[in-house]
């Protein structure tokens, strides 16, 4: 029996899939249909003896590399210059490359993932367009939503940078979708080099903190955001936008028995949070009246940037091995929820 299913959402959201290189000692169940090239339409993934086909807007497979990657958003990323409000995620099992394609490695040229180069790109576009006339004012913050609770990822003292269910980082929104988090380090977009090495930072203490922690992150949402503003001084034009970049916690389904106290809390969060942006993405693809945003931190955080004329790109990352199928299907099945 052959499944093929479309997973093309209308309106503005779009999915690409893109697949991991095989590691070493892994054999692969992928394969793609028609397609010589390193960016396709279709994906194949075999499982119990069965061929299951998807079609995405964009397929990138394990030759793929970031600046091919990067190519196929940099439109999207410069819409955010152009007064946009745009989400991007990373959506995936754990082990499926979000980290990679979001931050890969900032400091080799190759391996930069789409956060780097959507600053760069965005830092020297708008300084080409002074000679028109616009000034613009940047600023970077990075935060991490882990068991529905906000972490300042560019706090000076990390220990300080946790909410403790008091008023810290209190998410709010004003009359003109402007969107403000209360205590969170917001940093002004100067120098490229300055909020790079920034971002290397947090990303590193994300990473690589206590134990506890690097288990933790991939049980986390991790939100770059980048807000704009920009003013012509010759015509007065404003424009405000917002780039926002979400490494998302890993999909897999986690093995709930046994789970007790703080793993079956952490285990409900994710499940909850995950199935939240979920219904909050589809139910705008269906035009639906009610948007259930207040259901998690993560969609009400990012709800002035989803919906309305807003952009919003979801990857879908996959391993290619034989036995991350299962999750695999689960991940395209993820995205196929519009059908
Ligand atoms: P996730 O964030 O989804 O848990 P990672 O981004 O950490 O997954 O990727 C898992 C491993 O695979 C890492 O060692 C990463 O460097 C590697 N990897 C992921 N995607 C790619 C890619 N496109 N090219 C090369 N290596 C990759
Ligand atoms: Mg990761």
């Amino acid at each position: 029996k052959l499944h093929n299913t479309i997973l093309e959402l209308k309106g503005n959201i779009r999915v690409f899939c893109r697949v991991r290189p095989l590691l070493p000692n892994e054999s692969g169940a992928v394969s793609y249909p028609k397609s010589g090239e390193n960016i396709g339409r279709g994906v194949e993934l075999m499982h119990n003896a069965q061929t299951y086909s998807f079609t995405f807007d964009k397929v990138f497979d394990h030759s793929a590399s970031q600046e091919h990657v990067f190519i196929e958003i940099s439109q999207l990323v410069q819409s955010a210059l152009d007064g946009y409000k745009v989400c991007i995620f990373a959506y995936g099992q754990t082990g499926s490359g979000k980290t990679y394609t979001m931050m890969g490695n900032p400091d080799l040229d190759d391996q930069k993932g789409m956060i780097p180069r959507s600053l760069e790109q965005i830092f020297q576009a708008s300084q080409a367009l002074k000679s028109q006339g616009w000034k613009y004012n940047m600023q970077a913050s990075m935060l991490e939503i882990y068991n529905e609770t906000i972490r300042d990822l560019l706090a000076a003292n990390r220990m300080a940078a946790q909410d403790g269910g008091s008023s810290k980082y209190t998410i709010k929104h004003d009359a003109n979708g402007n969107t403000q988090v209360s205590d969170l380090t917001v940093v002004d977009v100067i120098s490229i080099s300055e909020v790079s090495s920034l971002l290397r930072r947090a990303a590193h203490s994300r990473s690589v903190g206590r134990t506890q922690m690097n288990e933790e992150s991939s049980r986390s949402h991790c939100v770059f955001t980048l807000r704009i503003f920009g003013v012509n001084e010759g015509t007065d034009q404003q424009v405000q936008g917002v780039l926002n970049l979400i490494d998302l916690a890993g999909s897999e389904r986690l093995n709930k028995s046994g789970a007790t106290g703080d793993r079956l809390k952490e285990t409900q969060a994710i499940n909850k949070s995950l199935s939240c942006l979920s219904d909050v993405i589809f139910s705008i693809a269906k035009k639906d009246e009610h948007v259930p945003f207040r259901n998690s931190k993560l969609t009400y955080l990012l709800q002035p940037c989803l919906g309305g004329d807003s952009k919003t790109l979801m990857f879908v990352n996959l391993s290619p091995e034989v036995s991350s199928t299962g999750e695999s299907i689960c991940s395209l099945r993820f995205a196929a929820r519009v059908n």
